[in-house]
């Protein structure tokens, strides 16, 4: 058993920390006050690599593993959950989809576009009156003459506004339940494709996120992603990957309060010493060190598995939902470590609280988690 990174994946974990140290961390405050989607950055990811993480070279992106994208969505957490939510969304979601069913010409026409930051990727499966229950969707894509013509409405779509295409999932027979659903590529601009309202949110306040509408949304055979009706079976796949990478921007979340607290509480005096003497705050920092090492193994032990092309489904969701909810935990003792200081908007870590708590609700509650784990080890033993 080997507990070490590889060369690679410590130098990838360093470049990229370093970046985000000089270009992202004096930015993301004034982000999320302002509640801005950061354009501007966006040609700096894509520099760097971080929106073709798992894209091959030979379609403009980095040619990376899973270990790589979760090391990657980390690294951006530690400073800025929601850029490390476009980042997390963007490779898993939209274009992860496209890489793992597109056909040739998709992956011709979309993933240089994803990789090089000119095209960023939105994903829909979630409704207004469907979420955990995702195969309960009512968008629905009806056949007429040689096109699909699709209508519904999306909810809580990250990019929705700033997406260069929607990856949306349809019901195509629904009769046939989960087996009736098809994905679809949309593109921004094609008529009757719009976000209709811009969600306003506790935290993630700076990533994009919208109820998009479909009304009478006109696409060809060749917008049809993966097969007919085989949509939300091919989903799931594509969630377990993405859970991984939630796993790890919980993991950077946590990291990054830990780390400021522990700053902190050697910097803050009380009672004539740093507050780091007292008992009771070593033991928030033993407590949230413990969980967050626990938390890693979990989720870089699904990255490994998903990249050796072992069954990783149920690792992936233990590892999302520890990792989250160790990410709340720990966020949440780093704002009581800085004391009333950690309750104001100058110090970084009461973001990084508002922002941990997508992880246990985003791509699967930690209820369905609960619901995933249980589920794989009643059925085997
Ligand atoms: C910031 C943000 C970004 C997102 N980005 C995307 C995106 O890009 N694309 C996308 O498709 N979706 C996205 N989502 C949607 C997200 O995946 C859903 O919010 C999530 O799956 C929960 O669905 P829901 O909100 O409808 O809650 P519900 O399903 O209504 O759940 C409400 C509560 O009931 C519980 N519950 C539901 N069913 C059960 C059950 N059987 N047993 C026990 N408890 C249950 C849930 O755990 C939860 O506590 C995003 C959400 C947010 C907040």
């Amino acid at each position: 058993m080997d507990f070490e990174l590889s060369e690679t994946h410590q130098q990838l974990r360093t470049m990229v920390r370093d970046f985000c140290t000089r270009e992202v961390e004096p930015r993301a405050i004034e982000w999320d006050k302002e509640e801005r989607f950061p354009k501007e950055i966006v040609p700096k990811l894509a520099e760097l690599g971080l929106l073709g993480i798992r894209i091959p070279e030979a379609y403009g992106g980095a040619g990376m593993d899973t270990m790589a994208y979760a090391i990657c969505v980390e690294e951006v957490a530690r400073v800025d959950g929601s850029l490390a939510l476009t980042v997390a969304s963007h490779n898993g979601l939209g274009t992860g989809h496209i890489l793992a069913f597109g056909n040739e010409a998709q992956k011709q026409r979309y993933l240089p576009k994803a990789a090089s930051g000119e095209w960023l990727a939105a994903w829909g499966l979630t409704e207004p009156g469907s979420g955990s229950d995702a195969a309960g969707m009512r968008t629905v894509a009806r056949r007429e003459g040689s096109e699909w013509v699709v209508d519904g409405t999306k909810m809580f779509i990250t990019q929705g506004s700033v997406g260069g295409f929607c990856v949306v999932l349809a019901r195509t027979a629904p009769e046939k339940k989960q087996r009736g659903v098809t994905a679809f590529i949309v593109d921004a601009g094609t008529p009757g494709f719009r976000a209709s309202k811009h969600l306003e949110k506790l935290g993630m306040r700076s990533s994009d996120t919208c109820e998009l509408s479909f009304e009478g949304v006109r696409v060809g055979d060749d917008q049809v992603l993966g097969e007919v009706d085989r949509g939300f079976i091919d989903t799931l796949q594509i969630l377990d990957k993405g859970r991984i990478s939630i796993a790890a921007l919980a993991l950077g979340l946590g990291r990054g309060a830990l780390a400021r607290a522990v700053a902190y509480s050697k910097e803050r005096q009380q009672f004539g010493k740093p507050i780091a003497d007292f008992q009771a705050i070593q033991w928030m920092i033993a407590d949230s060190t413990t969980e967050l090492e626990a938390a890693a193994l979990l989720t870089y032990r699904a990255a490994w598995l998903a990249d050796q092309g072992r069954p990783f489904s149920k690792e992936a969701s233990m590892a999302k939902l520890f990792a989250s909810e160790a990410a709340t935990r720990a966020c949440n003792r780093a704002v009581q470590i800085h004391g009333g200081y950690g309750y104001t908007r100058e110090y970084v870590v009461e973001r990084h609280l508002r922002d941990a708590k997508l992880c246990e609700i985003g791509e699967g509650t930690s209820e369905v988690q609960r619901m995933v784990v249980s589920r794989h080890v009643l059925s085997s033993t």
